[in-house]
């Protein structure tokens, strides 16, 4: 069914963790839908609104993308009474709002926090934005999920806006649906003189392109009269052109013509400079306990940062509590245990192997040598931060005596952490590399 295709799709966008507490009491009441107007229901009033606030926006967006139609979309309560002693307005329904237009008015160059790991890119989208066509073209934005590439591409979009350029944004899978639309429609026409007229063409998650050779055949021809006309063309995937595995040889090599930048997992004083910045844009006060907190336990994607930020401030809003960090880490703690089990053992020693330059099975013997022995200390003191193993299958891993041979071992890099920030920082590196592999 539709609805619960739309439903799979959202989930596809947001945590696990917002998944289950929110998008799983959902259900499609299909008597009071129709194409202009769908109706979801939640088990009480206070989910209904907070999905109505948070999610409803998304869920009309992704009807549009999927059907052309853009529906009012109600979140209603199944039942008629309030199960919660709050009401409604206890909700600030101000802070938890999202994207409500194709353009996120919101996803601007100001709002972009930089730093290393993004800056060619910002740097690479200003410029092109300042000249469309002229400079970078086209422009291949690429990196992983959550590190700010849409962002990009909208910032580019409202910048260009601004200088009133006809831009249009789309989603790979959005041009495709509108081309498949156009094509059994019989107004191909009108596809070519909407997609081929444009000043900025902004296409989004490019790897999600289908390996159809009526649609490969329209966007290289649209590609093309683009690129001779000097139109900008910016689009953005998870890998590089090279990796892309949908695209014939001579897309391929139309996409790296112009200028390619990567975006990595931001540093950790990016990430905190990140968080700040979207607390005070939504003017949450958090301390910075709590955002250190915050960043060195919750990875790499942006987008579950923020996630977990609102999470924190709406419940704090919701219980009316005071937020302190224990009262953070019990909000965030099903999200950062998700996080947790996607990280193995071995992971962590290849990792730490290769910074270090020692074998894993050296790691993993009962060697003495000083580097052999940091290495390993650090290989358990990750281990133990970053998943759920016990000391004693961490001792088992490691060929340690028992479980008081894994504490000593965290007991002496947690004194070296202490006394050496240089130490620290390298540690910290470690704990990002681990953390953003998928
Ligand atoms: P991607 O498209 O690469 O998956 P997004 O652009 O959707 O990632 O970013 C996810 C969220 O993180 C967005 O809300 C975006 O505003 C935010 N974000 C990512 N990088 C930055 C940054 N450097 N500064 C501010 N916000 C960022
Ligand atoms: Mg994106």
């Amino acid at each position: 069914m539709l609805a619960d295709e739309i439903l799979e799709m959202l989930s596809e966008e947001i945590s696990k963790n917002e998944v289950n507490n929110y998008i799983s009491q959902l259900k499609f009441n299909e008597k009071s839908s129709n194409s202009d107007e769908v109706t979801f229901t939640a088990p009480n009033d206070l989910l209904a609104k907070y999905i109505q606030t948070r999610f409803s926006d998304k869920i009309a967006y992704l009807y549009e993308v999927k059907t052309g139609i853009k529906p009012k979309v109600n979140i209603k309560s199944t039942k008629s009474k309030i199960t919660t002693k709050f009401r409604d307005k206890d909700i600030d329904v101000k802070q938890i709002k999202t994207q409500s237009s194709l353009l996120n008015p919101s996803y601007t160059f100001e709002n972009f926090v930089v730093g290393n790991s993004n800056q060619f890119a910002f740097i690479s989208a200003k410029e092109a934005a300042k000249n469309p066509g002229k400079v970078y073209n086209p422009l291949f934005i690429y990196g992983s999920t959550g590190l700010g590439k849409t962002h990009l591409l909208h910032s580019i979009g409202n910048h260009c806006l601004d200088a009133e350029k006809t831009v249009i944004y789309v989603t790979s899978e959005q041009f495709m649906g509108d081309f498949i639309r156009n094509l059994e429609n019989k107004t191909m026409p009108k596809f070519k003189e909407k997609y081929r007229n444009c000043d900025v063409l902004l296409i989004d998650d490019i790897q999600f392109f289908s390996k159809s050779e009526a649609i490969q055949e329209e966007f290289f021809h649209t590609f093309n009269e683009l690129y001779d006309k000097k139109s900008q063309i910016v689009m953005s995937s998870d890998k590089p052109p090279k990796m892309l595995r949908s695209f014939e040889e001579r897309l391929k090599s139309r996409f790296e013509w112009g200028l390619m930048a990567d975006i990595t997992p931001p540093e950790l004083d990016t990430k905190i400079r990140i968080i700040k910045a979207k607390c005070d844009f939504d003017t949450i006060e958090l301390n910075s306990d709590i955002i250190e907190y915050i960043a060195t336990n919750m990875g790499d994607n942006i987008r579950e940062i923020e996630s977990a930020i609102i999470n924190i401030n709406a419940f704090a809003n919701i219980m009316r509590q005071e937020i302190t960090l224990e009262f953070a880490k019990n909000v965030i703690r099903d999200q950062i245990k998700d996080r947790k089990e996607n990280i193995d053992l071995e992971s962590i020693i290849e990792c730490v192997s290769k910074e270090m330059n020692i074998k894993p099975s050296e790691i993993k013997s009962k060697n003495k040598s000083k580097n052999i022995v940091e290495a390993r200390r650090i290989c358990i003191y990750l281990a133990k931060t970053l998943t759920p193993n016990s000391m004693p299958q961490l001792a088992n891993h490691f060929g340690l005596k028992d479980h008081s041979a894994v504490s000593h071992n965290i007991r002496k890099i947690n004194e070296i952490i202490k006394n050496d920030s240089y130490f620290k920082t390298r540690v910290e590196e470690l704990k990002n590399k681990i953390t953003s592999k998928e």
